[in-house]
């Protein structure tokens, strides 16, 4: 008999949203359009990405600040070492503890030039497990940090990774989120190499919807994370036909997320670039449908 597709999945899973600071008037719109569109979804929460160098401290700030006071849905600030003393971060650190803000990602950053290797601040923290064992100095924030399924490329091996995951979350980070992959056994084993590596905290892995591969690939490199092959394929002969393409990233990322869904996998982050429609679709085709009274 047939499978059905995707029917009767009952919508038990949790969910978070990544936005970035938008730059402009026009793009602080539709981030707004896109927060009011995925808020009856009741997402855990949603978090907002800090630039290069502090470069976004500001936007950062007020777009998370505007999300809690508006939308009222939890959000997390992220925060990196990158450019900073420890003085400075922790500062930045009081104000979101003073706007209401509880959770913070915490990351190291990357150098301002792509490619180029990490420095730290002679007066900053030089990693992202020194950076959250200072914010727990600053307040009793819960933090999230990053994780790696294909390991970061800083990283001289695979372990030496999982041990900085560990160091991470023994400072007091309570949630691993992923960079983003596209195998859901990738997934999987670095689920039970965490486990193996007595690491207890849940890792909640990052979809990235992926709608331009050339792109996706050009900063994947950099970041930890494998494009496959066939993923070209897939995206030949769309450069034209951006509707083409939107279908196909929904698709991959549905069924990427349908497959984790049936290995036990209930919580998700979603990498939404700002945009709500295909986490929405995501979403509800695992089953999740508004919450009444946020409808
Ligand atoms: P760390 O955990 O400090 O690790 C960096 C590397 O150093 C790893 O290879 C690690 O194994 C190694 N390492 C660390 N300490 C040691 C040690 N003592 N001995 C040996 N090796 C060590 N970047 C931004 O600029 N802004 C953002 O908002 C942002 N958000 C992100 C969100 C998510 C979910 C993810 C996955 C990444 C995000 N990034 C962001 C990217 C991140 O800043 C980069 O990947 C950066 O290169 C590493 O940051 P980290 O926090 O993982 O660093």
């Amino acid at each position: 008999e047939e499978q059905p597709l995707f029917a009767g999945l009952p919508g038990d899973i949790a969910m978070s949203f990544e936005f970035f600071p938008p730059k402009s008037e026009k793009m602080a719109e539709k981030l707004w359009d896109a927060v009011q569109e995925l808020r009856p979804l009741a997402p855990e929460f949603v978090s907002v990405t800090y630039g290069a160098g502090g470069s976004t401290r500001e936007r950062t700030h007020n777009t998370v600040a505007r999300i809690i006071a508006e939308a009222g849905i939890p959000a997390a600030a992220h925060l990196t070492c990158v450019d900073a003393s420890k003085a400075e971060t922790q500062a930045v650190a009081e104000q979101y503890w003073e706007a209401g803000v509880r959770h913070i990602v915490a990351l190291r950053g990357d150098a301002g030039e792509p490619g180029a290797p990490f420095k730290p601040h002679p007066e900053g923290y030089d990693s992202a497990a020194d950076l959250v064992r200072g914010l727990k100095e600053v307040a009793d924030f819960e933090i999230s940090v990053a994780a790696y399924p294909e390991t970061h490329p800083d990283a001289d091996c695979p372990q030496s990774d999982l041990d900085n995951l560990k160091r991470k979350i023994d400072a007091g980070a309570t949630r691993g989120i992923t960079q983003f992959f596209f195998s859901a056994d990738t997934f999987f084993d670095f689920q039970n190499r965490v486990k193996d590596a007595g690491i207890e905290a849940p890792m909640v892995p990052g979809i990235l919807p992926v709608t331009n591969v050339a792109q996706a690939r050009k900063f994947a490199g950099q970041c930890g994370a494998v494009i496959p092959e066939w993923m070209d394929g897939l995206f030949e002969g769309l450069d034209e036909r951006p509707a083409a393409r939107q279908l196909v990233a929904a698709t991959l990322a549905a069924e990427l997320c349908r497959r984790l869904y049936a290995g036990g996998v209930r919580d998700f982050h979603f990498y939404t670039l700002n945009r709500a429609d295909l986490a929405y679709a995501i979403c509800h085709m695992l089953g999740r449908r508004p919450v009444g009274e946020l409808s």
